[in-house]
């Protein structure tokens, strides 16, 4: 089945065009047949980019109006590389928060729209432009049915006392503020791949994955299902993030408004964009600029990097606690793909667990498929993440039953 995968913001499209199916992902043959984004969205200054195999790279700067016109280029540009939009037979939509009403994938139609549009109170930032995408896309490809992939699907297998946050009953109850768990699609592909990479069923297995990418979360996975994972009402829970500082004292915002140093609205803004490896460093919210940083001898850069390796380490003790024991730990995205620093800093003095990292294998590994296993009874792996991947997989599973 020939899927085209949107993952829609508020000011950029990123899109996919993979072929599927059932068993072409039981044999992790499916194909990526286009990739590419659209950028600054809605401004003059919007960028395109197409990459197809054995195609050159396509580049365009130009004007778009909105989600519509953005994908209407990016089909043009799809068409010039062969891939006519008519042989697209399904669209998987990455929407961020489902609730607790989705529990899986599942096909767009009035009655699911409505309900997507009830959870953007939960995530007011991204699911409004993931309907925006759904309904360009619906427009543009009448022929195609629509699936939502959701973020906090895979994490609907918490028990309440990994959800529940110690607050009223009455809380969860009429507002439904309880820990959902985001990044659902990037865990579950772990889980997964690595099932498959041991030729095993999930259900053998108990793994620690770690998504350490822009944002970060960590997730303990029993059998296949998530039990916990570090992101909660939010995507602001958790790990140190890019410009996210994750777990806090809500103490501290408490202090922060009575003594008048941050007024109510100018929270959003600290705690989304000015905290975490940005606000730590006062340099970048990259974790390649601050290596660099810390080498040269920024102590700020260093300290932002053990803060941020610190919070992992703690997750990760906590996940093995609650597992009672993790066959494996997982590292993946930008970060756990590609700073041999970071995953050595993380698994340092981690042999009670059984995690020891083989040195040389992990300074080798970046960006791809590799056991860094040091001889510990936890495996140490990196397994590079497919989110597109898996909302394709997803898309075809759920039409094809
Ligand atoms: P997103 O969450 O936006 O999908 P990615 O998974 O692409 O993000 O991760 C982006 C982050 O990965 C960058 O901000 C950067 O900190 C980090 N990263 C990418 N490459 C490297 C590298 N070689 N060394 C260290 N960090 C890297």
């Amino acid at each position: 089945m020939r899927v085209l995968v949107l993952n829609c913001g508020s000011q950029s499209v990123r899109l996919q065009v993979i072929e599927t199916s059932p068993e072409l992902a039981a044999a992790n043959a499916d194909q990526v047949l286009a990739k590419g984004s659209v950028e600054r969205l809605g401004s003059a200054q919007t960028a395109l980019r197409l990459d197809a195999p054995h195609r050159p790279p396509v580049r365009r700067a130009c004007a778009t109006a909105d989600h519509r016109a953005a994908l209407e280029l990016a089909f043009a540009l799809l068409a010039e590389t062969g891939l006519q939009v008519s042989e697209i037979e399904a669209v998987g939509h990455r929407v961020v928060h489902g609730g607790e009403r989705f529990v899986r994938s599942t096909r767009i139609d009035a009655e699911v729209e409505a309900e997507i549009e009830a959870c953007a109170a939960l995530a007011p930032l991204h699911n409004p432009p993931n309907l925006k995408g759904y309904r360009a896309s619906r427009a543009l490809l009448p022929h195609a049915p629509q699936v939502a992939v959701f973020d906090t699907a895979f994490h609907q297998t918490m028990p309440a006392a990994a959800y529940l946050y110690g607050l009223p009953w009455e809380l969860y109850t009429e507002q439904r503020i309880r820990r959902y768990g985001f990044h659902g699609t990037a865990h579950r592909y772990l889980s997964f791949r690595y099932a498959q990479i041991q030729g095993r069923p999930e259900r053998e297995f108990k793994l620690i994955t770690c998504h350490l990418g822009n944002g970060c979360s960590v997730c303990a996975i029993e059998g296949g299902r998530s039990v916990d994972t570090s992101m909660g009402l939010t995507p602001l829970e958790g790990l140190v993030m890019g410009t996210r500082g994750g777990d806090l004292d809500p103490g501290v915002l408490l202090h922060l408004l009575a003594t008048g140093v941050c007024r109510p609205e100018e929270l959003p803004a600290l705690l989304n964009q000015r905290s975490g490896l940005w606000g730590l460093s006062g340099l970048s919210n990259d974790m390649r600029d601050l290596l660099e940083a810390a080498a040269e001898g920024n102590a700020r850069a260093e300290t932002a990097i053990e803060v941020f390796c610190h919070r992992v380490r703690r997750y990760v003790g906590a996940y093995t606690a609650l597992l009672n024991g993790a066959d494996a730990l997982i590292f993946s995205a930008g970060i756990g793909e590609n700073a041999p620093a970071v995953r050595a800093r993380i698994c340092r003095k981690l042999d009670a667990l059984g995690i020891r990292l083989d040195e040389e294998k992990n300074l080798a590994c970046r960006g791809e498929e590799a056991d860094l296993s040091g001889g510990g009874g936890t495996r140490v792996w990196v397994i590079p993440a497919h989110e597109e991947l898996m909302i394709a997989r997803e898309t075809a599973a759920c039409l094809l039953g």
